[in-house]
């Protein structure tokens, strides 16, 4: 960074200054120390408009970013099912049909801890501090990357995080795993909020929740390029078909799973 740069009058060994200098110099903001452990009540967190179910999963805002994230029931009969609670990692036929209610049922937490508490309601409400939970059988069918239990999750978390806080201010432009720029996720959001939600191909509006299942599309299929004009606000039917590689990419797994489920929502929308 060049000094000439620091015409700010907050002082840099105050980190909220710092903070906020990079941010008005337009650093995307990646801290040293970012994973931090997360455990919320997921309808408060859902409430506090703290949750973002997209294509690639479930995310929690903290601190001014989202991350990855799962879910699970804490409160949960153990001796009756003989198993610990499953947690989900990504938009499967459990989360679609809370999604699709507009509810989740009461004692799941949202969270990215490789341990987590679950109180066994079968044995007089006893804490079972710090155990691995596994995935829902249903999410890892639809995930290229399988976390198979929660420790796993959390341990690709924390290396993730501290890959992207040793290179994230080496460039201006940062791309994510999948060739998105580092600030896709609320580029995105606020894009498609400005828009309406509206596709732009064939005008469908659906109700707020299943905005996720309304994509921004880049035009000229360059992912870091967000200039406005190459942004398109599309429903997942109309994004599935604007050429080959979007038909290819949206015919199968997740993607396909995702599609379906529109098309029925869509369909029932309009009885
Ligand atoms: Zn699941
Ligand atoms: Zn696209
Ligand atoms: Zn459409």
């Amino acid at each position: 960074m060049d000094s000439n740069s620091n015409n700010s009058s907050t002082p840099l060994h105050d980190f909220a200054g710092l903070a906020k200098l990079l941010d008005d110099l337009g650093f995307p903001r990646v801290d040293k120390q970012t994973f931090r452990v997360v455990k919320e009540d997921l309808q408060k967190a859902i409430d506090a408009k703290n949750v973002v179910f997209d294509e690639d999963g479930i995310k929690y805002k903290f601190e001014g970013r989202l991350i990855k994230a799962y879910v699970y029931k804490k409160r949960y009969y153990v001796a009756r099912h003989k198993d610990l609670p499953k947690f989900h990692i990504a938009n499967c036929e459990t989360i679609q049909s809370f999604i699709a209610k507009n509810r989740f049922e009461s004692d799941y937490v949202i969270s990215n801890a490789k341990l987590v508490d679950v109180i066994d309601i079968d044995n007089e409400n006893a804490l079972l501090e710090n155990k691995n939970l596994y995935s829902c059988k249903n999410c890892l069918k639809l995930k290229n990357v399988n976390y198979t239990t929660t420790s796993e999750f959390g341990t690709i978390q924390e290396e993730s995080d501290f890959d992207s806080s040793n290179t994230h201010r080496s460039s201006a432009i940062e791309v994510d795993i999948n060739g998105y720029t580092k600030d896709w996720s609320t580029v995105s959001k606020s894009v498609r909020e400005s828009k309406g939600y509206t596709c732009e191909a064939c005008g469908f509006i659906p109700k707020p929740a299943l905005y996720l299942y309304i994509h921004l599309h880049h035009i000229n299929n360059n992912k870091i390029d967000n200039s406005p004009s190459n942004l398109q606000c599309l429903c997942i039917a109309c994004h599935a078909k604007v050429d080959d590689s979007h038909r290819e990419r949206f015919s199968k797994g997740d993607n396909l799973l995702q599609l379906n489920n529109f098309l029925k929502y869509k369909q029932e929308s309009f009885k």
